[in-house]
């Protein structure tokens, strides 16, 4: 039997870990070429050398992931044409806002019978409503796709700290289990559901939840407060994937991908990072210059993910229904003060 070549589409810091758990389980499983691909998005460091380069020669993406070897079976390649020819396994990783022109380059470029998967945390909303990442990559690929998402953050999952993740899948139970294998490690412990958008939307909307408890750490609201915010949106978070999807199962929020990856996103997160210094600074500092200054290139999903959830409730007439959701992107965009997180839930009439 011939054994299957995996490409990882994108070398960011979830996407080199990501790159690391595969090339260890690769040089295991006889399944699987030794050898993973990895497209990355050429630049220049400032050493004058090229990103590529150096993760070729050092075993190390150095700056997304400094301090951390990939595996020598890891082979960087800043072609993306190149990177995916071959493969019958695609990962894709990139911070969603590329997605759809990495899509647009590989229409007709990738094998007919090519596996995908996402780890993609994000939206695309289109005028005839929302499209999920994994969607964009089937339609305009024409293939497959299952989705991974957990309570994952990358760094600690780098240096074998354990966690769990769940995969996504639509139909075809074989192929999702093939995935199990290719993530799977002790530290690493993956389970597979049959929900694709419940997963998806999961890892998607709790970004916006963890901008608001970091708006609640920067204005110093405590804990409760943000076991507060943490509770409502996971209440939100339900009801909007519901209303979108109304296969979505109750019990994938209790998944690594619901209430774990919300909790550990809302403790230890990028998003809840950034925002806890937007907070800070009182709105007066713009969640792009603050995302540049503090997180060197990697990129936050859920401030346009705040936005694209919005389009959503506003084209449907859900606003009253999403307060918190809502309230992040009045605040993300400075419409409200950050203070304003606790202020819309107010006691109703019975
Ligand atoms: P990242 O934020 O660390 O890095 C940004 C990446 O974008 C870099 O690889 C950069 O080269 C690339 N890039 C910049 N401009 C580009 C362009 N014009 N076209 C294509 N690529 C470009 O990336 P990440 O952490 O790997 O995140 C990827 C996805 O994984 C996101 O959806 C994120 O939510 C999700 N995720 C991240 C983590 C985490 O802890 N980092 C965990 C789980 C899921
Ligand atoms: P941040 O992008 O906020 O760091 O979240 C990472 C993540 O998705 C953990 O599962």
């Amino acid at each position: 039997r011939d054994k299957s070549r995996v490409t990882i589409v994108g070398s960011g810091n979830w996407g080199s870990v990501a790159a690391k758990l595969i090339a260890s389980n690769t040089l295991k499983l006889t399944a699987f070429h030794d050898e993973v691909r990895m497209w990355v998005y050429e630049e220049t460091l400032p050493s004058g050398e090229k990103l590529t380069d150096v993760i070729n020669k050092t075993n190390e993406n150095v700056k997304y992931l400094p301090g951390i070897k990939l595996g020598k079976n890891v082979v960087a390649d800043p072609d993306i044409e190149n990177a995916v020819k071959e493969a019958n396994m695609l990962v894709f990783v990139t911070p969603h806002q590329f997605m759809e022109g990495i899509c647009k380059r590989l229409v007709g470029k990738i094998k007919a019978d090519v596996e995908a998967i996402s780890l993609i945390k994000g939206m695309e909303v289109k005028p005839e409503g929302p499209c999920m990442i994994s969607s964009l990559i089937s339609q305009q690929l024409g293939v497959n796709c299952c989705v991974l998402m957990g309570a994952n953050i990358a760094n600690e999952i780098a240096v074998e700290k354990f966690s769990e993740a769940t995969i996504g899948y639509r139909e075809n139970r074989v192929t999702a289990e093939k995935w199990v294998q290719l993530f799977y490690t002790p530290y690493f412990s993956v389970t597979a559901v049959q929900d694709v958008e419940g997963v998806e939307l999961c890892g998607t909307l709790k970004n916006v939840v963890a901008l608001g408890a970091g708006f609640v750490d920067g204005l110093e609201m405590g804990n409760n407060t943000k076991a507060a915010i943490m509770r409502l949106g996971l209440i939100e978070m339900k009801a909007f994937c519901k209303l979108l999807f109304s296969s979505v199962k109750d019990s994938t929020f209790f998944e690594s991908c619901g209430v774990a990856d919300l909790i550990t996103t809302c403790l230890g997160g990028r998003n809840r990072k950034v925002a806890e210094a937007f907070a800070k600074n009182g709105g007066n500092r713009s969640f792009d210059e603050l995302e540049a200054e503090m997180l060197q290139g990697q990129k936050l999903q859920g401030v346009s993910t705040a936005r694209e959830v919005y389009e959503v409730l506003s084209h449907r007439g859900w606003l009253q229904l999403f307060p918190l959701l809502a309230t992040v992107h009045e605040i993300s965009i400075g419409r409200l003060p950050p203070s304003a997180i606790v202020n819309y839930n107010e006691p109703k009439a019975v």
